[in-house]
């Protein structure tokens, strides 16, 4: 809903990460003024977003989590297409979304994962299944993934996607100095309704939106962190149309392509909120999973580790709170990319809400 009177209401809000960067950038678009609170710099963001692969898996992560979290990746996922093209003209440059499905394989001796894998979302869909998910026998799945020479079964999923975190969040930035947000980095800050405080004092704004993640854990009860690691591994001789996940009863892997011959492999979840670099287990368990998906990664080159805590509720779900001047959405877990859309236009639609009763 846009705001049309003449004085522009405002907005703080405290964390530039992923739900920070996509409200600033809607609400800006919506004529509210918006000032934008970072602890870190901007230009190379220190939350989880910048570890993260990007996979908007909708369809792979019911399997692990509620129904509410499917619904809301199915309309995020509707959302993404439309909000990177108006984020790539605003631009005039790729924010790489791309909607190529995703591909889940398991060797011979693991096939009984891919039947369980159907079972499960058979039971969480309560629906017919086909319509979601095409089994492919070596044959079909060698048409869509030439490089899975190794592998009889799989499960296509068409209804996934991913999105360039490394160009999304540079370009999100990008978007916000051309619609004049006013960017505060390095000033971490505290919230309460009406107010944000930093080093220098109080400031008021019609509104605050902490999108903090695990800043904002002295706020919200039970918010934690849950430490993921991943590889970037570089190699030509492997190319990747789309994200793939290996199915195996211990080391569990994705790997999503991405340019320059560079794939994102990953990630663990540990309940830690430890940020120290990657383990040599992790890293052991995460190489050697992937040699199997393809031996000639045996070659490929460790380029980049990440490591970052992904911020968490005791439940698993998402975290939107409204009072008076203060709204607080956390909690994206290992589904920012997945939800962000959706739970963006709740937000807008909340604080829109808030600032008209004030008005
Ligand atoms: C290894 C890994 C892989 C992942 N892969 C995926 C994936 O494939 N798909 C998916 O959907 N999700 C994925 N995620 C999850 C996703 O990254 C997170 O859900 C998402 O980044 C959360 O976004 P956020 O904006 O809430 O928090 P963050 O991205 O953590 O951003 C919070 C921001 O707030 C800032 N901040 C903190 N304290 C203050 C303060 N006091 N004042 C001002 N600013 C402050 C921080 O510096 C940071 O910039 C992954 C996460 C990890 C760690």
């Amino acid at each position: 809903m846009p705001v049309t009177s003449e004085i522009k209401p405002s907005v703080a809000i405290a964390g530039g990460g992923l739900i920070g960067r996509l409200l600033a950038w809607r609400l800006s678009l919506q004529q509210f003024d918006v000032t934008l609170y970072e602890a870190g710099d901007l230009s190379t963001p220190g939350g989880a977003c910048w570890a993260a692969a990007g996979m908007i898996s909708p369809l792979s992560e019911l399997v692990h989590s509620e129904a509410e979290i499917y619904r809301l990746g199915v309309q995020s996922l509707a959302l993404w297409p439309s909000w990177a093209e108006q984020l790539e003209q605003q631009s005039g440059r790729q924010v790489q979304f791309r909607h190529a499905g995703s591909l889940l394989v398991a060797h011979a001796q693991d096939k009984s994962e891919l039947l369980q894998f159907q079972r499960e979302l058979q039971g969480k869909l309560n629906d017919d299944i086909s319509a979601h998910v095409q089994a492919l026998d070596g044959e079909q799945l060698r048409q869509l993934e030439p490089a899975l020479e190794n592998f009889e079964q799989g499960l296509y999923l068409r209804d996934e996607g991913d999105i360039n975190n490394r160009r999304l969040l540079p370009v999100l930035l990008s978007v916000l100095r051309q619609q004049d947000v006013a960017l505060r980095e390095r000033t971490p800050v505290s919230c309460s309704g009406y107010q944000v405080e930093h080093q220098e004092g109080r400031v008021r704004f019609d509104c605050v939106i902490d999108c903090r993640g695990l800043g904002a854990q002295q706020q919200i009860q039970g918010l934690r962190g849950v430490r993921g690691e991943v590889l970037v591994v570089q190699t030509r001789e492997v190319e990747l149309q789309r994200p793939v996940r290996l199915l195996h009863p211990r080391y569990k892997l994705y790997a999503v392509p991405r340019p320059d011959g560079r794939t994102v492999i990953g990630a663990t979840e540990i309940e830690s909120e430890d940020m120290s670099p990657i383990s040599v287990r992790s890293t052991m368990e995460l190489s050697s999973a992937l040699y199997s998906l393809h031996p000639a990664f045996a070659e490929a080159r460790i380029v980049e580790t990440r490591v970052h805590c992904r911020p968490a509720t005791m439940d698993n779900m998402p975290y939107i709170h409204s009072e008076p001047g203060l709204v607080r959405v956390n909690g994206l877990h290992r589904h920012g990319y997945l939800l962000a859309p959706a739970l963006a236009e709740k937000v807008e639609k909340l604080v829109t809400k808030q600032v008209l009763q004030v008005a």
